[in-house]
């Protein structure tokens, strides 16, 4: 099942009377249950191609399709909902609200979707427990180590049950340590649920260790070895 899909993605930016294409065409697949990692230098458009990805920017040429379904067309109240229920996003640093505790914190999103305050605490108990941290539940994010808040922000991610997963630099300010396991925590996830991950990191060690590896040359995705 294809998950995520760009073909022939244009953008175009303007700086004062010049043109600059940072995407010229590019094509890609993310099959579900698979982990990508976006490896390229500062510049390049990763933003960019994460951006119009989660749906949060229109592409000036080609389509971007969640799940099968071609999201041009849509409305924005449409795309939004897409990026509510089938997209999660995880950031390098990890805007978790820091008055609500770890299982507040993952509730929070299947509240909004309408779960009842019993659902979504479950769901969030097994994440919170997926992601061996079961035991700090009822704690702040400032009660909680780094690798464990960014832990809270992919359960929260994934809260809604999203086909795709979208991370910007997620163990980004995590030491190499904790950033192994904090990655080893989310493979697990993507693998359990089917869930396809895309994964813009500098860490080449966790990038060796996702299933594929792409870059952005000259406008398009070139698929790495
Ligand atoms: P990366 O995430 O790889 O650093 P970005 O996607 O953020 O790259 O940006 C790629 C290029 O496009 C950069 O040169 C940036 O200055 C430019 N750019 C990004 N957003 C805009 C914008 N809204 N307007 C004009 N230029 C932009
Ligand atoms: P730190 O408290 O140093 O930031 P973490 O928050 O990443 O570290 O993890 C807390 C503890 O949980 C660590 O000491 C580690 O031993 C353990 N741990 C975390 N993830 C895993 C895992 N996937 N497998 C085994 N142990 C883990």
């Amino acid at each position: 099942r294809v998950a995520l899909e760009l073909s022939g993605v244009e953008r175009h930016y303007s700086q004062g009377e010049q043109a600059l294409s940072i995407l010229k065409g590019a094509d890609f697949r993310l099959l579900g249950g698979q982990t990508v990692a976006l490896v390229a230098p500062s510049g390049t458009g990763k933003s960019t191609l994460l951006h119009l990805a989660g749906l949060l920017e229109r592409p000036d040429a080609g389509e971007v399709s969640i799940n099968g379904r071609a999201c041009g067309s849509l409305s924005d109240p449409e795309r939004t909902a897409i990026r509510r229920n089938e997209i999660g996003f995880v950031y390098q640093f990890h805007h978790l609200l820091p008055e609500f505790t770890a299982v507040e914190n993952i509730m929070m999103p299947q509240l909004i979707a309408g779960l009842s305050k019993k659902e979504a605490r479950e769901r969030a108990s097994a994440l919170l427990d997926y992601m061996r941290i079961g035991h700090r539940a009822e704690h702040r994010p400032s009660e909680l180590s780094g690798g464990e808040q960014q832990r809270v922000a992919i359960a929260r991610a994934v809260a809604n049950a999203p086909f795709v997963l979208l991370a910007d630099e997620p163990t980004g300010n995590l030491d190499p340590e904790t950033a192994g396991y904090v990655f080893e925590a989310l493979k697990a996830l993507v693998k359990q649920s089917g869930l396809a991950a895309m994964i813009a990191t500098h860490n080449y060690d966790l990038a060796s260790k996702m299933d594929r590896r792409i870059t952005l040359q000259d406008g398009k995705v070139v698929e790495l070895a």
